[in-house]
């Protein structure tokens, strides 16, 4: 089936073509093998396995990023788990991350198979579109993280920008990725990759980096306080007076 997505612009109504402008910066986190290992169709919560880097990645993501779930469940369509199931393993995973004090703005799931022709099913870019209007997001500005090609056609989609993980199917369908995708190998980078595009984050490290230039200058200082053999460095001008007058018998 040739399947033209929908592009965002499209599906904006008549004169709404800039109403996310200015909104919220959000990131799109796909569940089974980008934040959780892809253990097939879960029902139960002991399938339920966190990578260990997920929590401080989404606590990093969320300085800066609300945070979503979009997730395909075909299991649903194919009668290998029932819409509770999903719900119940949804609620498992956003209250563990919540222990973790990590909020899940919202849950998406499109429990539909590709043939069915849905609106929802990724990469179609329905549930970023409704997370836009609802949570007053700005998509260009927003992320999409995930292991299938689906998750970037579905930035694509949403004039957002995908972050393809290795964990997960990452691998197996790396070779159908299209040229120009952002790889990398798992929540942990993708969250750093992500972050280090903010402004304020941005901000910080040129703050970081001229105090460590300070520092050095700082022990630039030092080197020649000890040179002219006045004593230890002093902390402050007025130590530095005084250490002078000392020397200087006043
Ligand atoms: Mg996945
Ligand atoms: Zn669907």
């Amino acid at each position: 089936m040739s399947e033209k997505p929908d592009k965002v612009k499209d599906r904006l109504p008549e004169g709404k073509s800039n109403m996310s402008r200015n909104g919220k910066a959000a990131v799109f986190l796909d569940r089974d093998g980008t934040i959780i290992e892809d253990r097939g169709h879960i029902r139960d919560m002991s399938d339920v396995v966190f990578f260990p880097e997920t929590f401080e990645a989404l606590q990093k993501l969320q300085d800066h990023f609300l945070l979503f779930i979009v997730t395909n469940q075909v299991g649903v369509a194919e009668a290998i788990i029932t819409p509770g199931d999903v719900d119940r393993i949804n609620h498992h995973i956003v209250s563990t991350l919540a222990e973790r004090r990590i909020v899940i703005t919202d849950v998406y799931v499109c429990p539909h198979r590709r043939t069915d022709n849905c609106q929802c099913i990724k990469p179609k870019p329905y549930f970023l579109i409704k997370a836009a209007e609802r949570y007053g997001i700005d998509l260009c500005v927003s992320f999409t993280v995930g292991d299938h090609p689906h998750d970037i056609q579905l930035a694509q989609n949403a004039d957002a920008r995908g972050i393809y993980v290795l964990s997960g199917h990452g691998r197996k369908h790396l070779a159908e990725l299209s040229d120009g995708t952002e790889v990398v190998a798992g929540i942990k980078q993708a969250a750093e990759k992500i972050v280090s595009t903010c402004r304020v984050e941005k901000y910080r490290n040129r703050h970081k980096q001229a105090k460590e230039k300070s520092i050095l200058n700082l022990d630039v200082a030092s080197e020649l306080w000890l040179r002219t053999d006045l004593g230890p460095v002093p902390r402050h001008a007025s130590e530095a007076a005084k250490a002078r007058n000392v020397k200087n018998g006043k």
